[in-house]
């Protein structure tokens, strides 16, 4: 177990399986056209394979496969069976936008993957196709009937809150997350990656969130519990729990014990750094488990990053990035970096 300057533990690693997605989200992916990462610096399943056992003997517990859209990945299946396999992962989860889990929630499952999160931020068709610049809702609704077919629990619907977007859909989408079984969890937008139409007066802050549903619904308690997850849960009057990712407004920096590796093996210690390490180049080179543990040892121990805290403080905030910035570097980006 090792801890950084603040004294986290590192725990939680993300691992993103392909910079690709099929959708092209307003406030994720606002271009059409990518450069995406070259084939042959993606890591193989192995290396992979790897790279977690490693994290895994200095406390890594915690495994997302995240993207791009990971279930773009050809033959996903194969590599949650090599980190099912491993008891040190007490949770092994995949964020998707849900588009190609109809066909796939089953072998996923039958893998072993413990959890899905489908990241859905509206129930309106229309609006998904302005959204997403793709028609693909009723598959997305089809995905996530599918994960309940398939015997997946604690199932988590993703809801990015956006201002005059869909902010009018929030009760609506608890109501589905009840009909469907999965909880739902309200993310601020964050100004990170490639969010550059963002702007504060977008952001529909937790405060808000929780003023509306409150209309709503009436009493709205917390759930008192001990976790680093990034999600406040709160419990609606008929017993319903629904979480709030405060990102922007109350960032959880403090408990971070989150990292990131992207598909061609870049390590980031957080979500706004400009700069990773690249555990692919000494993997390929031949370094020993040692060399590399020593690396990330190094890189965790240095950490210092409170992101999101530090653009707490920016008066007149706008976008981290620009586009033309996003282009030199593609790892900036969140469909790279895994959200
Ligand atoms: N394609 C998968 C999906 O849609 O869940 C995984 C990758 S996606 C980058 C991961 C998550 O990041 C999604 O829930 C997405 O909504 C969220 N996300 C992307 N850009 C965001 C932003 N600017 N603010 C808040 N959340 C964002």
């Amino acid at each position: 177990m090792i801890r950084d300057t603040q004294g986290r533990w590192l725990r939680n690693l993300r691992v993103s399986v392909t910079d690709r997605c099929n959708l092209r989200c307003a406030y994720c992916m606002p271009e059409e056209e990518y450069k995406w990462l070259p084939r042959d610096e993606i890591l193989h399943f192995e290396e992979i394979d790897r790279l977690v056992d490693i994290f895994i003997t200095l406390g890594v517990d915690k495994v997302r496969l995240t993207g791009g859209e990971p279930l773009l990945r050809r033959d996903l299946p194969r590599l949650i069976r090599l980190l099912a396999a491993k008891p040190a992962l007490r949770d092994l989860a995949i964020t998707s936008n849900g588009v190609l889990l109809a066909d796939q929630a089953q072998s996923l499952k039958d893998a072993g993957l413990h959890r899905v999160t489908v990241s859905l931020d509206t129930l309106r068709p229309d609006r998904f196709r302005q959204l997403t610049r793709r028609e693909t809702h009723a598959e997305v609704l089809e995905g996530l009937a599918a994960v309940g077919r398939a015997g997946f629990t604690d199932t988590k619907i993703d809801t990015v809150a956006m201002r005059g977007v869909n902010d009018d859909e929030l009760a609506d989408l608890i109501e589905y997350g009840r009909k469907v079984n999965a909880e739902v969890r309200f993310i601020e937008y964050m100004d990170v990656g490639g969010a550059t139409r963002w702007s504060m007066d977008k952001v529909v802050s937790r405060r808000e969130i929780l003023d509306r549903l409150t209309e709503r619904y009436g009493l709205i308690t917390p759930v008192v519990e001990t976790s680093t997850a990034p999600a406040d849960r709160y419990r609606l009057p008929d017993g319903t729990v629904f979480g709030i990712i405060a990102s922007t407004t109350a960032p959880f920096c403090a408990d971070c014990d989150r990292s990131r590796l992207t598909a061609d093996g870049l390590w980031y210690l957080c979500l706004y750094a400009q700069q990773g390490t690249d555990l692919r180049q000494p993997l390929r080179a031949g370094a020993s488990d040692d060399e590399l543990r020593a690396l990330i040892t190094g890189g965790w121990e240095a950490r210092r990053d409170r992101g999101a805290e530090d653009r707490l403080v920016v008066r007149g905030r706008s976008p981290l990035l620009q586009v033309e910035r996003l282009k030199r570097d593609p790892h900036l980006e969140m469909h790279t970096r895994g959200g």
